[in-house]
């Protein structure tokens, strides 16, 4: 890891992950703790490109049967019937109701694809060491964690349809195997975000003006 006058790192400190307390760091490849918490001192998050890395390629392999695959079956007057993310969009368009439409598309098939396309594009930028604008790549980093929440708009309203059409007895509506996937694709970016570690998009450009 390269450091620059001013920051932490080149003055030998970290500041504990835990409690947020400046610690110095004793020599290279020793292992440190926090004096006050006890917690594991790293001058950045440990493994955080392979860890990244991994949970990207699981939340972009969840993602195609999250959009193939049914996430919910609706039963009304006994005719059953599954409806994909997409198909439910296009039912929305077709009755006009496009708000509701735009809603689901935005928060269920473009947020996490967009979230996806960030972390590796910010992944490759620091593997390659590039020194392209850091500040709008950390800019774009609070971005994908900003937004991660929002996808999960559409869990609730799978599980607020069941439990409101469980009320009446003319339809059912159950979850189907998509919602699983669907679900662990907005934790599986949500913890990719999490891993990464946006100071090593400076560190790189900081070597390189120094
Ligand atoms: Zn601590």
């Amino acid at each position: 890891m390269s450091a620059v006058p001013g920051t932490a790192a080149a003055a030998s400190c970290a500041s504990c992950h835990d409690c947020g307390l400046l610690c110095r760091l004793p020599g290279a490849g020793a292992h440190a703790h926090c004096p006050r918490c006890g917690g594991a001192l790293h001058t950045r998050k440990p493994r955080s490109l392979e860890r990244t890395w991994a949970l990207v390629i699981a939340a972009a392999i969840c993602y195609v049967p999250a959009n193939v695959l049914p996430v919910m079956r609706v039963t009304s007057l006994g005719k059953p019937q599954a409806d994909t993310i997409m198909s439910g969009v296009i039912y929305f368009l077709m009755h006009g109701m496009w708000p509701l439409a735009a809603i689901v598309f935005i928060a269920s098939v473009f947020v996490p694809l967009l979230k996806l396309v960030i972390l590796v594009g910010l992944l490759i930028s620091v593997h390659r060491g590039s020194s392209w604008r850091p500040s709008e790549r950390t800019r774009l980093y609070r971005l994908t964690e900003m937004i991660g929440r929002w996808s999960m708009v559409d869990i609730f309203a799978i599980t607020i349809l069941v439990a409101l059409v469980r009320l009446g007895n003319l339809a059912t509506i159950e979850a189907e195997t998509g919602a699983v996937f669907f679900g662990a694709v907005v934790v599986l970016t949500m913890l990719a975000a999490e891993s990464f570690d946006p100071r090593l998009i400076w560190d790189r450009s900081d070597a390189r003006s120094t």
